[in-house]
């Protein structure tokens, strides 16, 4: 399975994220974890892209679907993988289309997890990374809001999108994942 993952900071992508990979055998492809190993490594890309996560703005579109296209390449990619934060504009959700569409591998699912603004701002509040600014908590969400939010109605109009409710237990919302994964795998 090729699935895009959209949710907004602190809606529990990540935990989410941990058990379908390890339930369905796919690439966990995190465009935040990539960012922070390349900031932490002080690669090139690494220090462009801290001066933007810092400040909780997204880094440039051409940057990150760079790194995207050359981890796509990779075998483990061809079991199937799950993107998770990416895309995150419509400009990359189309560079994704084209990589996709140029090797006949389309997705097969886009999964929304959805949580209202109010109970986010209360999860990223007692959460404490470096980007965990009240200030910062702040701007990521109007990104989010701004910036990637118009995916769903892309995706939406595709017939790909699938919202997951994000309340409740770590459990519940999993096995409202797998509810909608096995009609996918189906
Ligand atoms: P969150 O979803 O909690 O905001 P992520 O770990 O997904 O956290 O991303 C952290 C930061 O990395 C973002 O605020 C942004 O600066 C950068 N980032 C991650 N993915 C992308 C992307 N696809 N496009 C642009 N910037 C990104």
């Amino acid at each position: 399975m090729r699935i895009v993952f959209i949710g907004p900071p602190g809606a529990g992508k990540g935990t989410q994220a941990e058990r379908m990979i390890a339930t369905y055998g796919l690439a966990h492809l995190s465009t935040g974890d990539m960012l922070r190993a390349a900031r932490d490594a002080r690669t090139e890309v690494g220090q462009k892209a801290e001066q933007y996560m810092s400040a909780g703005q997204l880094v440039p579109d051409d940057i990150i679907v760079a790194i995207i296209r050359d981890r796509l390449g990779e075998p483990d990619c061809r079991r199937g993988y799950l993107l998770d934060g990416f895309p995150r504009t419509i400009a990359q959700a189309e560079a994704l289309d084209q990589m996709l569409a140029s090797e006949k591998t389309p997705l097969d699912v886009v999964l929304e997890l959805r949580v209202p603004d109010d109970e986010l701002f209360q999860r990223l509040a007692g959460r404490g990374r470096a980007d965990d600014k009240p200030e910062v908590i702040r701007q990521r969400l109007v990104a989010y809001r701004q910036q990637t939010e118009p995916l769903l109605d892309y995706y939406g109009k595709r017939g790909l999108l699938k919202t997951i409710d994000g309340l409740g237990t770590p459990d519940d919302i999993f096995e409202r994942i797998r509810a909608v994964l096995g009609g996918v795998a189906a």
